[in-house]
């Protein structure tokens, strides 16, 4: 009862929080965190274990653990991708520091096993099944962009030298597969490692579906947006210069600015900022009014993170 009513006020807004698995390493010690996943909640211990805050309590929606699978994480996505179907804007974000499994969740580890496909793919999968499903009573266009957004600038992963973001038709998974390769070789060209840059720049995959009625001839557009965000982490102003300086600034900008939006449409305030920063403007029509959001809050569970996992974890409370 309570929970639903807890819902109920939320609106559609989820936040699902992914423990990531201890890696083993060269003096590395693990943080104690215990947690329900059900019913979403989690207690982190603070590696000092003396004065106050030693442990801290979260609630989210659910959490998942170190042993869950990119099928189990799937299956809590699902419904939500279903409803892109009946026209609903979705989109869903990885938040968290470099290194917590952002692009795990989002991506995978890999493409070329089925298991390890993340939610971007299982997604893509999905609505293609659904499509396929339907296709004697509606008859479904899909078109596929990728972006990514770097110091406050947007660049088209898919294809060099237009002014807009292109929009590429697809009618399978294997052409999504082919198009996102494509989009991940674009987005390491600039970079001297794959990883360094896309830790420090937002890639957004969208997908908009068209629906015809065969009978009625009716329209409905849905739209999914999957957001793998640059690297929470904190950068002191002492640690950096120059350019590393001005990126870190552009993304606590950016953030910044996706908490107090969604933070705005979880309370349902009348403004809305959007216009603060590119990411949410590029993802405007597709937060808040009949949009369903919902948010992987990523967790990397080493003791030497653990000042990064509480503000990580207070980012998402304060949304969710
Ligand atoms: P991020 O994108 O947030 O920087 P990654 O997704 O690259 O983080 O994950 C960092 C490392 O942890 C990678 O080696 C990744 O394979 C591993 N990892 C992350 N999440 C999991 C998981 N759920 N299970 C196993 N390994 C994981
Ligand atoms: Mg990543």
């Amino acid at each position: 009862r309570l929970y639903n009513e807890v819902q109920e006020l939320k609106g559609n807004i989820r936040v699902y929080c992914r423990i990531r698995p201890f890696l083993q390493g060269q003096n590395k010690k693990q943080t104690s965190i215990q947690y329900t996943g059900e019913n979403g909640e989690l207690v982190v211990a603070s590696p000092l274990k003396q004065g106050k805050d030693t442990h801290r309590l979260f609630k989210f929606n659910k959490v998942f653990g170190p042993a869950s699978t990119q099928e189990e994480v799937f299956l809590d996505t699902r419904p939500l991708i279903r409803s892109i179907l009946d026209g609903y804007n979705v989109c869903i974000f990885a938040y968290g520091q470099t290194g917590s499994g952002k692009t795990y969740t989002m991506s995978g580890p890999s493409i070329t096993s089925e298991e390890d496909w993340g939610v971007n793919y299982r997604a893509l999968n999905d609505l293609f099944h659904l499509t396929q499903s339907r296709q004697n009573s509606v008859e479904y266009e899909v078109g596929v962009q990728m972006v990514e957004i770097y110091n406050e600038q947007v660049r088209d992963l898919l294809s060099q030298d237009v002014p807009d973001a292109s929009m590429h038709s697809v009618n399978s998974t294997e052409d999504v597969l082919e198009l996102m390769n494509v989009g991940l070789m674009n987005r390491a060209v600039s970079s001297t490692t794959l990883n360094e840059k896309s830790s420090r720049s937002h890639s957004v995959v969208s997908v908009h579906v068209r629906g015809v009625d065969v009978k009625t001839e009716s329209v409905f557009r849905g739209s999914l947006h999957l957001v793998d965000l640059a690297g929470s982490e904190r950068v002191g102003r002492s640690e950096v210069t120059g350019d590393r300086l001005k990126e870190a600034l552009h993304i606590n900008k950016s953030l910044s600015a996706l908490g107090d939006v969604i933070f705005a449409l979880a309370h349902k305030n009348p403004h809305v900022p959007y216009r603060n920063s590119k990411l949410t403007q590029v993802l405007q029509n597709s937060l808040g009014g009949q949009a369903k959001t919902l948010m992987f809050v990523q967790i990397n569970p080493d003791e030497d993170s653990y000042a990064e996992t509480v503000s990580t974890l207070k980012f998402a409370e304060r949304v969710s």
